[in-house]
């Protein structure tokens, strides 16, 4: 089967494994001599979930118990975020990590650590995980937790599907008055009002900002920033629109310095006041993209790349402003460009977030771009940065360990669990793990 990240490149032919259910696994597995890479619903944009041989959870999407005094769900690895939601948003449950697409399963949200909006509060996806099983590279089925199998847990929370198959997780959800919150926008003149809106608002669950990534000098950094809060109407049962679809590849020219300009100055100046507030259901406050079903073919065949780094507070202003005028010089504007800020680093050793500002951008993939996107990786390293594996799809093995010092003890446990010579993806070997 041909498979892809979100990102559309590369492509790879691959044999794909789907067990119907955990027993049909078991009493396949050890017959199979399986050299690959658990994937979920793929939607990472780079190679994390590609190589020649897939196991996929995608038919293990069985909820297996809730208890509401504790608000704790047992469900299966392959379960999406869009369908606890369906199913636990009308009976007053919401996540409390989610990023920007509520069409990934549990088990990608655990191999990503994925992060969201209120990462400032609520840390990543493994915060409000009790337990997962794992099935290591033997075929043995082990229990993490905080306290049982310890360091697997750690590891493999963030570690992009390097340690094992994660069977089944027991997540805490957050309960939840209405579908709806109250957003503000406000509008920054700059990335220093950016920031420090981000600091004012630092106690409201929820935060982002869209920057014009285009705008230079003065403007450098413009955006509107926007803070979310439940609210407590009661309503827990909201509409929204059915998704549009982009139904072909959109022609390379579609896409280029004038439409992104034009596209991010509308953007911008579509809030007219300084502020504006009004009551929006989750849906598209948390998964605006998610309303444009396959908006990756926006950038049309030959793919595209998600850039997104994280700096520490301390040179945060610096190496954003760095990063920012490098792309405002370069003109490669991109429709994305999205900033956030991140509350402390936990104790995963592969997990993303470190206390300070995160921007992600969306750049298409064409000749060029690598040895700018390496520019772009040096200015994010002297800052004392990092890149997001699960957006990654070029970065160097040296990139990588000088932004992941914790990569030795990783791969010490990978090579403890003889992980090292079974689960292994195109990105990985790439980094040399
Ligand atoms: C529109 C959009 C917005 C996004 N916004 C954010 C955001 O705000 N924050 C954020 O953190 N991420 C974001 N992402 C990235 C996305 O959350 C992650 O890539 C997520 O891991 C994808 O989950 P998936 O089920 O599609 O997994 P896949 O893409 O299939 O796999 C992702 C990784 O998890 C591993 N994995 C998957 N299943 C298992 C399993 N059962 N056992 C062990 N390992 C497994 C894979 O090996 C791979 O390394 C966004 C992606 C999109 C497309």
């Amino acid at each position: 089967m041909r498979l892809t990240g979100w990102g559309r490149k590369p492509a790879v032919d691959a044999e794909v494994f789907a067990p119907l259910s955990i027993p049909d696994l078991q009493s396949r597995f050890p017959r199979v001599q399986f050299r690959g890479i658990p994937r979920g619903n793929g939607r990472s944009y780079g190679d994390s979930a590609l190589a020649p041989q897939v196991l996929s959870s995608r038919r293990l999407d069985r909820f297996l118990a809730f208890d509401p005094a504790t608000g704790v769900l047992r469900c299966e690895a392959g379960v999406l975020l869009a369908d606890i939601l369906d199913v636990f948003v009308p009976r007053g449950w919401f996540l409390h990590a989610t990023p920007g697409t509520k069409l990934i399963s549990v088990g990608g949200a655990i191999g990503s650590d994925v992060h969201g909006k209120s990462h400032h509060l609520e840390g990543c996806f493994s915060r409000h995980l009790d337990r997962f099983s794992l099935m290591l590279a033997d075929g043995r089925i082990v229990e993490c937790s905080k306290t049982q199998h310890a360091e697997l847990f750690r590891a493999t929370c963030g570690g992009m599907g390097l340690t094992g198959f994660i069977l089944e997780a027991s997540l805490r959800l957050k309960p939840i008055e209405s579908a709806y919150l109250r957003e503000t926008t406000f509008k920054a003149e700059n990335l220093d009002h950016a920031l420090a809106l981000f600091a004012e608002q630092s106690r409201t669950p929820y935060s982002v900002a869209w920057i014009d990534c285009l705008s230079t000098g003065p403007r450098l950094g413009r955006s509107l920033v926007m803070t979310g809060d439940f609210i407590d109407d009661g309503r827990l049962r909201g509409t929204v629109k059915k998704p549009l679809s982009v139904p072909v590849d959109a022609p390379g020219f579609v896409l280029n310095r004038y439409s992104v300009a034009a596209f991010n100055a509308l953007y911008y100046h579509r809030v007219r006041t300084a502020q504006r507030e009004r009551v929006v259901h989750f849906d598209p406050f948390f998964y605006p993209l998610d309303g444009v079903g396959h908006w990756n073919r926006i950038y049309g065949k030959s793919g595209f790349t998600q850039y997104q780094f994280v700096i520490p507070k301390a040179s945060g202003t610096a190496g954003i402003t760095a990063v920012l005028q490098r792309i405002a010089a370069s003109k490669r504007g991109s429709f994305l460009a999205v900033l956030k800020t991140f509350g402390p680093v936990n104790d995963n050793p592969l997990s993303f977030p470190m206390e300070g500002y995160t921007l992600a951008l969306d750049f298409k993939l064409e000749p060029g771009l690598l040895p700018f996107l390496e520019e772009l990786d040096r200015i994010v390293l002297d800052h004392g940065g990092r890149i997001y594996l699960t957006k990654d799809v070029r970065m160097s093995g040296e990139t990588f360990r000088a932004g992941y010092p914790r990569w030795e003890e990783f791969q010490d446990l990978r090579r403890k669990y003889g992980a090292d010579g079974v689960f292994r993806s195109l990105q990985s070997e790439r980094l040399g793990l």
